[in-house]
């Protein structure tokens, strides 16, 4: 039955919205507020959120900081749509992520601001390697995910995402990620060696694009000993070594970028949707300054850099990445969800986990355990989704901020959604 009024009245949605929905489906029920790691729908009820705007809130909903320096700057009529010019909010960001994250890590990347998507940026880095190095191949990976648009899709592994032959997908080349085929193979050489072989069937590349930790893919992580070595079959054969941090990036893995632990420097890297910190759509292109061939305006758009996000993204990065407060309290959170999720994949067979930092989950063996898991859990106030090919892998994203206490609380739930389940599973059997 559809509520047709009242606080969870959803019949709109149902009516005027796009088939093309997809979380509220999940979590069917109609949001009003949010802080911290909770979100309250419209009729109180409060929800944990291990979710986190699918980690474009790092720091949790409306950071009290954050949303002051936003009011504040509006009250001010300080520039809300600047195209892209020079603006004081633009430029204390940029002094700020110069200061705070590019030079303590020793690295020079021009920023390029693209459309406020990920997928804008992964579009801007492909093209951007084409044209550096006059090539079109771009090689990815199985079980990676790099978005929607045409440019990022050829590059995105999944078949439901991928559509069908309708749409024509080209100009990438698809590897075994990092074990992928098993411990016996290491798929670094195999690609090498497909490279090298002039009969080897793959078009020399412009890039090699890769997640250090694969997210939507199943929380696959990368070793840096494979890492390295796709760097240097990159460098070898004349690529551009793309390092896609939009799921991984600001902190997630437990450093600011997740590439920052593996000994690689890429020549592009895509930054994480948790860049403004407050939830507000902005994406960056870090680019080798020798790499920066774009010609003005080349690449452009009309909503390059959110003079909002500006606001909210420099209070982020002073207020949490000026020491490493952070750092050393997301390796402590990630212990305690390694314990937990530890637990939990022992109440099920064969149960495995999966990830890195606070990017981590379990995988359950298959996406209708995951589902009806996810699916009770959100029942008792959890919101947490699934990832991997099949659905596989419970994923935790909470917010890198999340107090301990509220962290146990979320999987306190998980725990008694994943026992239920099995014990209803065992007596049905
Ligand atoms: N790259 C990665 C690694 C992602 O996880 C995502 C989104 N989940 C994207 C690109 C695309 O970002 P957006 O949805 O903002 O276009």
């Amino acid at each position: 039955m559809t509520i047709t009024a009242g606080t969870q009245d959803k019949s709109v949605f149902l009516r005027r919205e796009s088939e093309a929905r997809g979380y509220c489906r999940s979590f069917d029920v109609v949001f009003k507020s949010a802080r911290g790691a909770m979100m309250m729908d419209a009729d109180g009820r409060e929800y944990i959120d291990f979710l986190a705007g699918c980690a474009s809130l790092n720091y949790g909903h409306n950071d009290p900081d954050m949303k002051k320096a936003l009011l504040d700057y509006i009250e001010q009529d300080g520039v809300a749509q600047g195209l892209d010019l020079y603006t004081s909010a633009k430029r204390a960001f940029l002094k700020t992520f110069e200061r705070l994250i590019l030079k303590p890590r020793d690295l020079d990347y021009k920023v390029q601001f693209t459309g406020p998507t990920g997928t804008n940026t992964v579009e801007a880095a492909m093209k951007l390697a084409r044209k550096v190095t006059k090539r079109t191949n771009i090689i990815a990976f199985t079980n990676g995910y790099h978005g929607v648009t045409m440019g990022a899709l050829a590059a995105t592994g999944n078949k439901k995402n991928r559509m069908g032959p309708e749409i024509q997908l080209t100009g990438v080349s698809r590897a075994a990620f990092d074990g992928y085929l098993g411990d016996g193979y290491n798929t670094a050489e195999i690609l090498d060696r497909m490279l090298t072989d002039p009969s080897g069937g793959i078009d020399e590349p412009a890039a090699i694009l890769l997640e250090v930790v694969q997210g939507e893919g199943g929380l696959n992580p990368a070793t840096a000993k494979w890492t390295q070595r796709i760097a240097a079959i990159a460098k070898k054969h004349g690529a551009l070594l793309i390092v896609d941090e939009i799921q991984s990036g600001c902190g997630r893995t437990g450093t600011f970028f997740a590439f920052e632990t593996l000994g690689i420097v890429p020549d592009l890297v895509t930054v994480s949707k948790s860049i403004s910190g407050f939830g507000l759509p902005m994406a960056l292109l870090l680019i080798k300054p020798e790499h920066d061939t774009w010609r003005p305006a080349e690449h452009n758009g009309t909503y390059r850099g959110n003079q909002h996000a500006f606001v909210t993204a420099r209070v982020a990065l002073e207020k949490f990445w000026f020491d490493d407060a952070l750092v050393k309290s997301t390796a402590a959170k990630a212990k305690l969800v390694t314990q937990r999720l530890t637990e939990i994949a022992s109440t099920i067979p064969d149960a495995r986990l999966k990830g890195r930092g606070m990017m981590q989950g379990v995988d359950v063996g298959s996406g209708g355990l995951a589902e009806v898991i996810c699916r009770r859990a959100f029942d008792a106030g959890l919101i947490i989704e699934t990832s991997g090919a099949y659905h596989e892998v419970i994923k935790v994203l909470a917010p890198l901020t999340t107090p301990d206490e509220l962290l146990m609380r979320g999987f306190d739930i998980l725990e008694t959604a994943a026992r239920t389940t099995m014990a209803a599973r065992t007596r049905a059997a």
